[in-house]
């Protein structure tokens, strides 16, 4: 197969870990007899730099009109002056919703090798972590309208939290898919006490579960979903929330597995292209250094060959090439334990890579 691919390295850490993901992906077409494209487009921090502006429009029209974006990780502090409307998070805030990519799917599993490196006790760990988050993405307060005004001789701060019902039947639907595939359970998390959206959220999320009887339903309030994510992972298969309650609780989850840097994510809309990035930022503390862990951006490439060219042999055979180099022994900086073999961003590349078969 052909595909062409369009690849955001960003800032901080972006370019070290995209470059071991393409590494690795080149290995994949080279043993799977696939030609991958890869075209890198500016988008970020960098193209603040370069072209004045987070998104120039021509990254975004490649974005538009790739098979699939493949992206590291944008913004740092450099960026914190420059207008709010041309920050470089903007730049993915604007290519999900012109991709229309509204489901944001984030595995939260511990690989057993690295059960140690999970802040939770032990007994917690070993009844297993294996659930997705299923986030709401182009939606809700991040895409609702923000303002400062003067009030009475003070600064008053305004943003919208707003969902229409399609928004949210439509990641609704998705998480009971993805639930059919799993462990055919979905909890619903919302905060139906206090919040509009959230009624409305609870009202529509529970006629779309009425469609799969087969999947187990359940609501929770975010901040008791907050408390069982740390006291009781294992009841979890897929959470469907919303964008900012989704954001914050995938960062949760991302922690008990061990380490944000294993952590692959996709971005999905109703087409089959999509956005593949690890959940981390550009971990500016780290750039430069040759010290980041690439293996959550090397999984995303493995989630793009399954979600976005259903390629399921080739995403299995990345899976099991991580598996293999964690079983060995090697570990980056960020998941490193007594006893392990410390290796650098590439070495970790490069030994995935020579793992595919
Ligand atoms: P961060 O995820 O970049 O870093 C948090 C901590 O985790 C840091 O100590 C960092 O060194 C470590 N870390 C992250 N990824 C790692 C990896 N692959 N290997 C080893 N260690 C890793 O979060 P932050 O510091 O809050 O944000 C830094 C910048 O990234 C900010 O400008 C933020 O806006 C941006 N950001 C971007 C995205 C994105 O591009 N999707 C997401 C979140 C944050």
């Amino acid at each position: 197969m052909e595909k062409n691919i369009v690849v955001i390295k960003g800032d901080g850490i972006g370019p070290e870990i995209v470059t071991e993901a393409v590494k690795v992906m080149r290995k994949v077409a080279a043993v799977y007899g696939h030609a991958f494209r890869f075209e890198e487009v500016a988008a970020g921090g960098c193209a603040i730099d370069q072209f004045g502006q987070c998104l120039p429009q021509e990254s975004l029209d490649k974005c538009l009109a790739a098979d699939s974006v493949l992206l590291g990780a944008v913004g740092g502090p450099k960026w914190d002056g420059v207008d709010k409307n041309n920050r470089p998070e903007k730049a993915l805030l604007r290519i999900r919703s012109a991709m229309g990519l509204y489901a944001n799917l984030r595995p939260a599993k511990i690989f057993p090798q690295l059960s140690s490196a999970s802040p939770l006790k032990k007994e917690i760990v070993d009844a297993g972590i294996d659930f997705v988050m299923a986030r709401e993405l182009i939606g809700g307060i991040y895409f609702g309208e923000h303002k400062t005004v003067e009030v009475g001789g003070e600064e008053q701060a305004t943003d919208i939290m707003a969902y229409s019902t399609h928004e949210i039947e439509r990641i609704a639907r998705v998480a009971f898919e993805t639930a059919r595939k799993r462990g055919k359970k979905v909890v619903s998390v919302e905060k139906s006490n206090v919040l509009d959206c959230s009624r409305l959220w609870k009202k529509v999320v529970a006629a779309v579960a009425a469609q799969y009887p087969d999947v187990a339903y359940s609501t929770m309030l975010v901040d008791n979903c907050a408390m069982q994510i740390v006291k009781n992972p294992a009841q979890f298969d897929v959470i469907v929330t919303e964008n900012m309650f989704g954001d914050i609780l995938s960062d949760e989850a991302s922690m008990i597995t061990g380490s944000i840097g294993m952590i692959p994510s996709s971005s999905l809309g109703d087409g089959t292209n999509g956005m593949y990035e690890p959940i981390h930022g550009s971990a500016p503390d780290i750039a430069g250094q040759n010290i980041a862990n690439p293996v959550g951006t090397i999984l995303s490439g493995a989630m793009m060959l399954k979600y976005s060219f259903d390629m399921a042999a080739e995403s299995d055979a990345i899976e099991r090439a991580v598996s293999q180099v964690l079983d060995e022994g090697y570990r980056t900086t960020d998941i490193f334990s007594a006893g392990m073999k410390l290796v650098s961003c590439s070495e970790m590349g490069d030994l995935v890579a020579a793992r595919i078969r």
